[in-house]
């Protein structure tokens, strides 16, 4: 039976026969009675349960905000004390279609008229509580007695086309959220609150990280001075890790003609995330397919690409002097921006966006050598994620599926190389002692993958850095190194990023820190605040000696109180905030207010720059004290 409330709409956390599912329905129904007490004259739109509560849409006869919904929460418990029944009836079509007309509701109708016209429904079914009446399939608790009158809150209101058509009337969507009990209620207020004050884009507006630019392009992220501090630390520590650990690094182009996709398979079963291609006039390519003017001097036409992904390029690198097996492993590392067409309704702050920088780098080497490198990535992961303070993560190995119907159109089709891989990276976590779940039909097209999943403090959990093992690209690039035996044979490839994108890792660090960065990541690292204008030239002196030595150190702007000094300093989150007068002019010592933290510490100046430098090279979150 088709559902009137649209039940398809609901995330499935909860079914029809669910007490919570009944108690959330019955409560969207309550809300509609207030409703039309409150505002008569208005028709009603759908009202389905949703994964933490409910909503209805209503057309309303005059507007409401959301300073009526402690009036409309109040109707509502109201109604739920007197203990309501709902009856359920079936009606006949024709009749149905005559009581929706009695009940004044055209939207109702439309939609049991196309149930009845389009879905063959004989009858339809109706509810009734007290003097509310809905076209509804329910189920409903027995009467409103039995619902909650504590753990239901009116949370917001949204404009909401009639089923989602912009062709359509703009109704008006009361959200709201609804429990079993006060306290599960409660609990999850505190974590929706938690993650507001927590979310990136409002973190990244009011830390000055990055902002978007109708006029740049939706998805295009501009990093503002703050941000591109972030980044560049962030870049900073990756290359460090990277250096140590064996990597070269390289500069590659953003773009590259089309047939280089072509060659490496990205075309044409990744051409949905891709920018279309470019045509441009140009001299001939001897190999160009397009090519048709012949060789030299002549203008052909070429198309060009903006890339998807790092790894062509990388293998060009790679294919740019002959190798020997003497040479391998070669660890190639960029941070490689690439373009990626997402669509528009998917395009989101710094985390859906269509322009990212990754941590990329492709490690060429033999089979004998792919356990070593593995569990070489793998700790350079472990390292990278301790100082960034990230233990809350489950790892997965990600295979593919052979009984995948689709098998043939989502895998490279080499069983053997398959099972061969899935046995070396399942190896490589049992040697290194590493827990993990199995994701069967999570690999990549080219081979399988160990992912690292994140649980946000927000209780989500996100995807942010894979290690793959690529059996296939190599070839299909035609890739050879010089073996022992004087034949070439075709490197393994592994793909990582253990930073992720820029773009992600930064947005995902924001909520993470809540905006307090550890101080070697800190935009602005030392505040110094003078507690008058008398003081300002020893704090001009502490800023221009800590600049000297690199740390971002700033003088908070004298015209302010210091009250206002110190405020501003915490609403920006900066974790080391010195404050000076009279008494540490005098002995040069600075007191030290660290960001979340009421104990203050004076200290000398000396000695706080020491504490301050190691902190920071040591990229501490805690900071190092002197004894
Ligand atoms: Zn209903
Ligand atoms: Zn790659």
């Amino acid at each position: 039976m088709a559902s009137l409330d649209r039940r398809a709409e609901h995330s499935g956390a909860e079914q029809p026969d669910d007490e919570l599912y009944r108690i959330r329905h019955s409560l969207a129904h309550v809300l509609a009675q207030a409703v039309l007490e409150l505002r008569p004259g208005s028709t009603l739109g759908f009202g389905p349960p949703i994964k933490d509560g409910f909503y209805y849409d209503f057309l309303l006869s005059e507007p409401l905000t959301e300073a009526d919904f402690p009036e409309l929460e109040r109707r509502m418990r109201k109604i739920i004390k007197k203990g309501q029944r709902f009856y359920q009836e079936d009606l006949l079509a024709a009749e149905a279609l005559e009581r929706i007309d009695e009940m004044g509701e055209p939207y109702k109708r439309e939609y049991g008229a196309e149930l009845i016209a389009k879905q063959g429904l004989g009858t339809l079914s109706f509810y009734r509580n007290g003097p509310f009446l809905d076209m509804c399939e329910g189920p409903h608790v027995s009467d409103t007695k039995q619902l909650p009158r504590d753990a239901f809150k009116l949370r917001s209101l949204a404009g909401a086309y009639w089923r989602g058509d912009s062709a359509n009337a703009m109704m008006t969507r009361i959200y709201a959220w609804a429990f079993a009990a006060k306290a599960e209620l409660d609990d999850h207020v505190a974590r929706w609150e938690e993650a507001q004050r927590r979310d990136h884009k409002k973190l990244g507006r009011e830390l000055g990280i990055f902002t978007i630019d109708n006029d740049v392009g939706r998805g295009l992220p501009l990093w503002l001075p703050n941000g591109t501090v972030v980044r560049d630390e962030l870049e900073k520590l990756a290359e460090e890790l990277e250096f140590k650990a064996g990597y070269q690094r390289v500069a590659t182009p953003h773009l590259a003609r089309e047939s280089l996709y072509f060659k490496s398979g990205h075309l044409p079963y990744y051409a949905d995330d891709m920018y279309p291609s470019m045509e441009v006039m140009d001299q001939g390519h001897a190999e160009a397919p397009q090519s048709t003017a012949g060789e030299g001097g002549a203008a052909v036409k070429e198309a060009y690409r903006l890339r998807p992904m790092n790894c062509p390029h990388h293998h060009k690198v790679f294919a740019a002097v002959p190798r020997s097996y003497r040479d391998l492993p070669v660890r190639l590392a960029e941070y490689g921006q690439v373009y990626r067409w997402e669509d528009s309704g998917a395009v989101s702050g710094l985390v859906r966006v269509r322009g990212m920088c990754m941590n990329d780098a492709h490690i060429y080497c033999t089979e004998e050598q792919v356990k070593d490198e593995f569990k070489a990535v793998m700790r350079l992961y472990q390292e990278a994620y301790e100082f960034l303070d990230l233990d809350d993560y489950v790892v997965r190995l990600s295979r593919w599926n052979p009984d995948d119907p689709k098998g043939r159109d989502k895998y490279v089709d080499n069983p053997e190389a398959w099972t061969a891989s899935e046995t070396v990276l399942e190896e490589v976590l049992k040697e290194m002692g590493v827990n993990y779940v199995d994701g069967v039909g999570e690999a990549a097209f080219y081979g399988p993958k160990i992912d690292i999943q994140f649980l946000t403090v927000t209780g989500r959990e996100e995807s942010l850095s894979t290690v793959q093992l690529d059996f296939s690209q190599p070839a299909a690039l035609g890739l050879t190194y010089v073996g022992a035996d004087g034949q070439p044979h075709m490197p393994y490839c592994i793909h990582r990023a253990p930073f992720s994108t820029h773009e992600r890792m930064v947005a995902f660090l924001l909520e993470h820190y809540g905006g307090a960065f550890p101080t070697w990541l800190a935009p602005v690292q030392v505040q110094v605040v003078t507690v008058s204008e008398q003081f300002d030239a020893y704090g001009a002196e502490i800023v221009a000696t800590l600049r000297e030595r690199m740390v971002r150190a700033e003088l908070a702007p004298s015209s302010d109180t210091v009250s206002k000094k110190i405020r501003q300093a915490a609403t920006l989150k900066i974790p080391n905030v010195l404050i000076v007068g009279e008494r540490e002019q005098q002995e040069r010592t600075v007191t030290l207010r660290r960001h979340g933290h009421k104990a203050q510490h004076t200290l000398a100046l000396d000695h706080f720059q020491t504490a301050l430098l190691e902190t920071i090279n040591a990229r501490s979150r805690a900071f190092l004290l002197p004894d």
